[in-house]
């Protein structure tokens, strides 16, 4: 009796359920790809309107294209195109973004002992992967010793770079895609999705889980199309840098685009890393990091970052964690 009007046969119920169903009906996922900072960019989201759905991805995708406008080496006239055209011969303005990612860039190269370092380019662009060229061995040694993230000059007053010595470099290549793909899931969160995933080349962030279950991710065979595994993941970042990405072979030798700093040569001690983080931009800095620094040190910068995780492959197809995926009381 006294329920009736409000309780679960009451009126109202049935109001509410009416405006639910066309809502719930049409609540689904939407994807798209588009080729954007030299790889793939895959967006996909849960939601209710495909409207705003279809608006919301091509926000994502024009956010990643501004990144790129503003800080690809091969656009002539973006901010970084003119750093390494300017900046030895008088400090250049750039805006707070970029500064702030250099910054950060120089950060990681200091964790690591410049084993992460943006003035990698200095060598790097004298590669042409695509093409097979390579520096000769003179103008290596010369390139090699303008590798420095030292020599970058940096005033966070004025947000102005440096370069110490003429001929130097930098590339972003190896954390702009992270943070990229953070600014998209931001933009993302912001607007109230609650699940989605964006992917630009190896960077991937995830927005909530797949909607009662967790995403399953794979990790691609470093030489094959495979998966060497699949992990259920949720909230998370993870990036993975291999040496089958660019590369060019000659006389059975691998010239990839992970430039170790050291030695000047491509890094060759492992030929996948891939790490988890809560952010992209951690995630895809330190995959570019311990791929250089190799399994035993690598590992070791891992071990002592609580909330990070790594898989690393080496050229026996063994395959390293670290030891938090190992042993589940480690931080
Ligand atoms: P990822 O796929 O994230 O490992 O990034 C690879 C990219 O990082 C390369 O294509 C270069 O643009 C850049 N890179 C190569 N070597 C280094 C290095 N030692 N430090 C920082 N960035 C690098
Ligand atoms: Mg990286």
């Amino acid at each position: 009796m006294g329920v009736r009007g409000y309780g679960f046969t009451g009126y109202g119920f049935w109001l509410l359920l009416v405006w639910l169903i066309p809502a719930a009906a049409h609540a689904r996922w939407f994807e798209q790809t588009q080729p954007i900072m030299g790889t793939r960019v895959y967006v996909q989201l849960w939601h209710e309107d495909a409207a705003r759905a279809e608006a919301l991805i091509n926000q994502v995708m024009a956010e990643m294209e501004r990144i790129n406008q503003l800080m690809s080496p091969y656009l002539e006239h973006s901010q970084l195109a003119r750093v390494n055209r300017e900046a030895a011969q008088q400090p250049v303005a750039v805006s707070p973004e970029l500064f702030e990612l250099i910054a950060t860039a120089n950060r990681f190269s200091a964790l690591s002992d410049g084993a992460f370092d943006i003035t990698f380019a200095s060598l790097g662009h004298r590669f042409n992967y695509r093409k097979g060229v390579r520096p000769s061995p003179q103008q290596a040694k010369t390139a090699r010793e303008l590798i420095d993230y030292r020599q970058l000059q940096l005033n966070p007053d004025r947000h102005t770079v440096g370069f110490a010595r003429a001929g130097m470099r930098i590339d972003l290549g190896g954390i702009a895609k992270g943070h990229a793909v953070d600014r998209g899931i931001d933009l993302l969160r912001r607007a109230g999705v609650k699940h989605a995933i964006i992917t630009a080349g190896g960077d991937s962030r995830l927005l909530g889980d797949h909607r009662g279950r967790p995403w399953i991710l794979g990790i691609k065979h470093p030489r094959g199309e495979s998966s060497v595994m699949k992990l259920p993941l949720e909230n998370v970042a993870i990036s993975t840098s291999g040496d089958y990405e660019r590369y060019f072979e000659v006389d059975g030798v691998r010239y990839h685009h992970i430039i170790d700093p050291a030695s000047g040569d491509s890094a060759r001690g492992l030929i996948s890393v891939s790490i988890l983080a809560p952010r992209s931009l951690e995630a895809d800095a330190l995959s570019t990091t311990v791929f250089v620094l190799g399994a035993e040190q690598g590992l070791k910068l891992i071990n002592g970052m609580p909330g990070i995780s790594a898989i690393l492959i080496d050229h026996n197809g063994q395959i390293t964690y670290s030891n938090d995926l190992v042993d589940p009381s480690a931080p």
